[in-house]
């Protein structure tokens, strides 16, 4: 019989895990406080890269989920990432060629471009930086459309607008959720809720500690020039979506942004977009912008794993990047195909304790 799998919360990676265990046979139900990609994936910039790291075994899990995006296009191709690759300038001089030498160590693809190169690659930059970085593996998605896109393949049972309560436990196994139509049994629950996961913990009496990091991104209105990298400067990314639109986060590093809070988001938007109107020469104008929280266990790393008989998490940054391998080895361990190690050092006993 298949196993019956409830996975609660339809971001990225509810959608990625609902779409592998589908196809791995298990009869999935998704449950969805709102809409799919409603919290952080659908105010994400989308960036897909493992240039950004925390310690080896980070970078090891992001170069190896930037694999499994590219299996998981093949199997649906109207979900592919746009491997544009990025140009990246946050730092130069020494930080720049420490970078460089970093990421070619850890194997990953790496060149070191001149300005006037640069400037060719990118014609509409009126500032081309001195020096540059290409990372030419790296890509970008539009993260709520390929949610949306990832459940529709899935087939799994989605109940949108349906909030879990809380979970059901029998003798220190969960065996189920309790919603406001009732309770739904399965053989195993997997807690995909990005920043509300502790409130689903705590009844059980688990302590999970996430840091709070909202960040602001904008989008413009369209231009019909052509950005054709992702780009990375010392102030912000930036990426062009295939409507024309200009996105950036409203803030240097937004990956490891140590932001607690957004007292004035307009302030930030009105220095963001002076910026882009210089370095581009244009007139941008402002399309909208919103703020996200992204899910941010407490030690910043990934939190993927069992962590009661019966019940997975899967809470994560960088969620956009990571979607595709973290739901291709959790598949893989809670349908009996053996421990991923590319998970090892993400357990959740690492960060939950007892209440
Ligand atoms: C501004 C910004 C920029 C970012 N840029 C990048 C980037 O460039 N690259 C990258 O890799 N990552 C980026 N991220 C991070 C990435 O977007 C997140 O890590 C990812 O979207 C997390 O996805 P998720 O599915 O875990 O969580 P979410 O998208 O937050 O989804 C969780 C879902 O669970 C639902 N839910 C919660 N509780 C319940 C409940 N009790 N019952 C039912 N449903 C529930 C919520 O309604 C929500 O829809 C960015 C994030 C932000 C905010």
């Amino acid at each position: 019989m298949a196993q019956k799998i409830i996975i609660v919360g339809a971001g990225i990676i509810g959608a990625s895990l609902a779409f592998h265990l589908s196809r791995a046979g298990a009869e999935v139900t998704v449950f969805e406080a709102t809409q799919p990609a409603s919290a952080a994936t659908g105010r994400s910039f989308g960036w897909i890269n493992a240039s950004f790291y925390a310690n080896p075994a980070h970078h090891r899990l992001r170069a190896a989920s930037m694999q499994a995006w590219h299996r998981q296009s093949a199997l649906l191709p109207e979900a592919a990432p746009n491997w544009q690759g990025c140009l990246w300038w946050e730092e130069e001089g020494a930080g720049l060629s420490r970078k460089a030498a970093d990421l070619a160590a850890l194997g990953y693809p790496v060149d070191a471009l001149t300005g006037a190169e640069v400037a060719a690659l990118e014609p509409s930059l009126a500032q081309p930086p001195a020096q540059a970085l290409r990372f030419p593996t790296e890509g970008a998605v539009e993260p709520a459309a390929l949610t949306r896109a990832l459940l529709s393949a899935s087939g799994a049972k989605v109940h949108a607008g349906l909030f879990v309560k809380s979970l059901i436990e029998k003798s220190g196994q969960i065996t189920g959720v309790r919603t406001a139509i009732g309770p739904f049994a399965a053989d195993h629950v997997i807690l995909a809720t990005g920043t509300a996961t502790p409130a689903l913990l705590t009844p059980l009496g688990l302590d999970l500690p996430m840091l709070t990091r909202p960040g602001v991104l904008l989008h413009t209105k369209p231009v019909p020039w052509r950005l054709h990298h992702i780009i990375v400067t010392p102030h912000q990314e930036i990426r062009q979506d295939a409507a024309g639109h200009i996105l950036a986060p409203a803030a240097a590093n937004h990956q490891a942004d140590t932001t607690e809070t957004v007292p004035d988001p307009h302030a930030l938007i009105d220095a963001t977009l002076s910026r882009l109107r210089a370095l581009f020469n244009a007139e941008l104008a402002l399309d909208r912008y919103v703020i996200g929280y992204r899910p941010v266990p407490g030690d910043g790393l990934p939190v993927v794993g069992l962590a009661r008989a019966g019940l997975s998490l899967a809470v994560t940054h960088s969620g956009v990047t990571l979607a595709a391998g973290i739901a291709e080895a959790l598949t893989a361990e809670i349908t009996g195909q053996g421990d991923s190690p590319l998970l090892a050092d993400f357990r959740p006993a690492r960060l939950l304790s007892a209440r």
